[in-house]
């Protein structure tokens, strides 16, 4: 298999945490049952020793070249998650004033962190220039404008890049693609050089180079290849015209696997021969903005069945864990592996289970005919590769509480989140006095 190289394919799961220890799911020392007993379910439950392995693939494979990691927080942003790929020596890549706050709590250089996104509010930019942060990826030259006047009424100068909009297809889910022309991301690429002598007409902006992101969950390297390709093609003729350029962000992207029998994604090492190959002669500072294949196989959301019904040709295992909790299937019908958390001898037989959530709604399903042992109530099930863009982009529906996160290494595990009670959910909430 592809993806079989040890230490580095970050989605390969050749060396996953999650590993059966006499029929028992484990992650790395800890039982899946132990935390569940403790915490209740659903529970997203972190390995600290995949996320690290992820991320020294990236350092380790861009050693030689002149590159940092800026993980994107919005992957999975618990300060616990945070704080240890800070500790590795990562810097940070956040799409909002939120997210640069997450960074700077957990003790992030402000000179670490850099600012993305296609719509930044006034307070989000002031405070990036507060802080200091290393720079501010532009996507509009409106913003241009917007930027420039706030740094000069605050007496500061904001070192920016301009993002890119390539026009390559990254041939991923239409909702994850961010670098085609009818996207809403980055300066369309026809409009790039003057929006460049833009950033540099203007005051209180220093433009520093450009940046890029054609998209999420990539399994080939090829549209990165082509749209670097692009970016050297215009660093080379943007010098040429004088201008000056030190520095190129690369964005992330890279998809990892899902399907057990399914494609692994992109290697690390082949991505940086890659970024080597096409940009590591123009003499800029490199940067990279992976998310995904930094957490996302070293993440599960544990959780319990309610019952098993039986339908018209399938069985319907019923979770306690929710659309609400986990929404990729229902927002990009994205597949999960589910596995039992306990093996059992009568467990050889299998049948087509669709698996769902208690939720009113058809697309709260985390699975459709997946070939699964029958399962009775109380059983523990884990849904794999769950720690990029799962816990993040939970939410409350249906008054249920915010998914609690665990974090292990080792023998070590900590509640990092923990669920929110009753009270704490309906406390920020009010009744109009005029009721
Ligand atoms: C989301 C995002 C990333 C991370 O993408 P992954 O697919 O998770 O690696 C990087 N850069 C920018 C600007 C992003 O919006």
């Amino acid at each position: 298999m592809q993806g079989s190289r040890p230490g580095q394919n970050p989605g390969s799961g050749s060396r996953s945490p999650f590993k059966y220890f006499k029929g028992e799911l484990f992650v790395e020392e800890v039982a899946v049952k132990t935390i569940a007993r403790h915490v209740g379910t659903p529970v997203y439950i972190y390995s600290a020793t995949c996320i690290a392995s992820n991320y020294r693939s990236y350092s380790d494979s861009f050693a030689n070249l002149d590159c940092r990691v800026f993980y994107s927080i919005k992957a999975n942003s618990n300060i616990g998650v945070l704080r240890h790929l800070s500790t590795l020596g990562a810097g940070f890549d956040a799409v909002s004033g939120g997210e640069i706050r997450r960074a700077l709590a957990v003790g992030a250089p402000a000179g670490s962190i850099v600012f993305s996104g296609v719509g930044k509010t006034r307070n989000e930019m002031a405070l990036a220039l507060e802080v200091g942060i290393r720079h501010i990826n532009v996507e509009s030259e409106q913003e241009l404008l917007r930027l420039s006047r706030l740094a000069g009424n605050m007496g500061k100068v904001a070192s920016v890049l301009i993002r890119v909009n390539p026009d390559v297809d990254a041939n991923t889910h239409t909702k994850i693609a961010t670098g085609r022309a009818e996207d809403k991301f980055g300066i369309p690429w026809s409009r790039v050089k003057s929006a460049y002598v833009l950033a540099e007409e203007l005051p209180n902006l220093n433009p520093i180079g450009l940046a890029m992101h054609i998209g999420s969950q990539l399994m080939s390297l090829e549209p990165i290849s082509k749209a670097a390709d692009q970016l050297a093609g215009l660093v080379r003729s943007l010098r040429a015209e004088g201008h000056q350029l030190d520095c190129l962000d690369v964005g992330g992207g890279l998809g990892v696997q899902y399907r057990a029998e399914g494609p692994a994604g992109p290697s690390v090492t082949d991505y940086a021969r890659l970024v080597q190959a096409r940009l590591g002669d123009l003499d800029c500072e490199l940067e990279l903005e992976p998310g995904r294949s930094i957490v996302a196989d070293a993440g599960i959301l544990a959780a319990s069945v309610l019952l098993r019904k039986r339908g018209i040709s399938q069985e319907i295992l019923v979770l306690d864990a929710a659309m609400n909790d986990l929404v990729r299937p229902a927002l990009y019908g994205a597949w999960h592996e589910i596995v039992p958390v306990q093996k059992r001898p009568e467990h050889t037989e299998c049948v087509r289970t669709d698996v769902v959530g208690p939720i009113c709604e058809s697309g709260d399903r985390f699975a459709s005919g997946l070939r699964l042992p029958r399962l009775d109530e109380g059983e523990l099930v884990a849904v794999k590769t769950a720690g990029a863009y799962c816990a993040v982009m939970a939410s409350q529906y249906n008054s249920r509480p915010l998914v609690p996160e665990v974090f292990v290494r080792g023998q070590q595990w900590t509640v990092v989140r923990r669920r929110p009670s009753f009270e704490e959910i309906i406390g920020i909430e009010a009744i109009p006095d005029w009721l």
